[in-house]
């Protein structure tokens, strides 16, 4: 008879061996995109199936389920927060999610995912949706049939934004998403039809690759991210992996002729990495040393990226040494007009292009469009135009073709309905966090502008880095801000930004 203490030590082993093997192949995938030889590409294929086979297979043993149910039974305490009740909180969510799809789903959503993958990118490429369409119907189809299996009480669309925002509702989202969209839409109109413009050719001068990356990596490492648990590579779709407790990489790639790609893309990567390699690294293995989803991961990088790399204190300290690392190309430049043209707002078609301004509501568009598929509002052929309709609403411009409308992102095509909105839930976070951050520290600016990020970061850990995954998102929200997700710390901060840079009171 096995008792709950040792059924939750099994279930910690699993669990430590689940992490493994996903780590391995997190470092695989790593590889692939940044070191790999182009001819290895079927082998490294191979190896990740293999792996994620494995992974699966430990998660969805029967006998996790025994133990869970046993375990679960056990007496651990009054505090739903406690080591235990939120690591079993967290299994059994992923058990549940993973046990109640069948095989046979999981396994058509991936042949289909990569045949979707292949026709997105040449439809793309074309700008031709017909190419895309057939492909983008049996996934919409199959990630239908997934909400059946995995259930929902107020609409398909909660079980697939239960994927990457454990706990979160379309209902709330949508009260939230609205708000902003009410005060961004002025902020918007006012920013575009104002006078006052930047400078933005003083970012579109000559700045050396190998320039940019020495710069970069120092930024990085005056946030405080460690280059000796991590590294930076350059990639062609630039993302952040932890490995493990020491290992946390970052990628980016640059542009030679624009300053933001390269730099601003470190700083959003190392915002994740600071995250990753605040995680305690004694509770690896296990839900407590994994971060909570995807919104607050992106809160973490749009914190660090936007918050603190695009605000005027920063600057204060890190433009003199643009100046000296970027002598021809920054020496003629004022700090207020490299500050202005860093912070440009103009509606653009491509969301991963979009400021800080604009870029919420490209998010808003995609949750809309989505809502409307999965509940079968909208039908697959009416995607394009029911696109382009709401584009011209939000942004003001009208879509000359797919490529730079419907078909520019890839998340559709390998069934990620649910992703998008943790990049703007990510954003209203941050600015709750960084609100809440200013009111605790008074000082922080100060502190920025002498080059000094330690309060912030440590801030950071305390309140949200060494939990882990002991709390949901909201509830992190909560308890750090003492407020729910809201859009106000969000829309005060841009008005309080943009308001000055371009004169407009809205
Ligand atoms: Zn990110």
């Amino acid at each position: 008879m096995t008792t709950p203490q040792q059924a939750y030590q099994d279930l910690c082993a699993i669990s430590r061996e689940i992490t493994l093997v996903n780590s391995i192949g997190g470092l695989l995938s790593w590889d692939r995109e940044t070191y790999m030889p182009a001819q290895g590409a079927a082998i490294r294929a191979e190896q990740n199936a293999y792996l994620s086979g494995q992974g699966h297979r430990l998660l969805t043993d029967p006998r996790v389920g025994e133990l869970l149910s046993t375990a679960e039974a056990g007496d651990w305490g009054a505090d739903p927060y406690g080591d235990e009740r939120a690591n079993l909180r967290e299994w059994r969510h992923s058990y549940d999610r993973s046990t109640k799809i069948p095989t046979s789903l999981v396994e058509e959503m991936s042949r289909a995912a990569v045949l979707g993958q292949t026709a997105w990118t040449e439809a793309r490429r074309k700008s031709d949706f017909q190419i895309f369409k057939p492909h983008l119907a049996k996934i919409i189809n199959l990630s239908r049939q997934t909400t059946d299996y995995i259930g929902y009480t107020e609409t398909p669309y909660d079980a697939l934004l239960d994927e990457y925002e454990p706990g979160e509702t379309t209902a709330n989202v949508k009260r939230v998403f609205e708000a902003l969209r009410d005060e961004l839409l002025p902020l918007v109109q006012a920013i575009v039809a104002s006078p006052r413009q930047p400078r933005t050719d003083i970012l579109n001068r000559d700045f050396p690759i190998d320039r940019q990356k020495l710069f970069g990596e120092a930024a990085a490492a005056a946030l405080g991210y460690n280059l000796l648990g991590g590294r930076l590579d350059t990639v062609v779709h630039p993302f952040c992996i932890g490995i493990g407790p020491g290992d946390v990489r970052i990628t980016t790639r640059y542009t030679q002729n624009f300053f933001n790609e390269g730099f601003f893309g470190i700083l959003h990567e190392a915002g994740h990495g600071l995250y990753e390699q605040g995680l305690p690294a004694a509770a690896f293995g296990t839900p407590l040393g994994e971060a909570v989803g995807m919104g607050i991961h992106e809160s973490q990088s749009r914190l660090w990226e936007n918050f603190l790399g695009r605000g005027l204190p920063f600057w204060r300290h890190f433009f003199p040494r643009a100046q000296q690392t970027y002598p021809a190309s920054l020496g003629d430049v004022s700090l207020d007009d490299f500050y202005f043209a860093a912070n440009t707002v103009k509606p653009s078609f491509i969301r991963v292009e979009a400021d800080e301004v604009t870029y919420n509501l490209h998010i808003m568009l995609r949750f809309e469009i989505e809502q409307a598929i999965i509940s079968g509002d909208l039908a697959v052929d009416d995607i394009p135009a029911a696109w382009n309709e709401l584009f011209t609403k939000y942004l003001g411009l009208k879509v000359p073709d797919d490529s730079l409308g419907c078909l520019q992102d890839v998340h559709w095509s390998f069934g990620g309905f649910g992703y998008f909105p943790t990049y703007a839930l990510g954003t209203l976070y941050a600015a709750q966090f960084y609100e809440a951050a200013l009111q605790a520290l008074p000082n922080l600016e100060e502190q920025f502008a002498a080059g000094d990020y330690s309060a912030l970061l440590n801030w950071l850990r305390t309140n949200i880095y060494q939990h882990g995954k002991r709390y949901r998102s909201r509830e992190i929200v909560e308890r750090v801000t003492g407020q729910p997700t809201s859009h106000r710390p969000l829309t005060d901060y841009l008005r309080r930004k943009f308001g000055p840079l371009y004169q407009v009171n809205v």
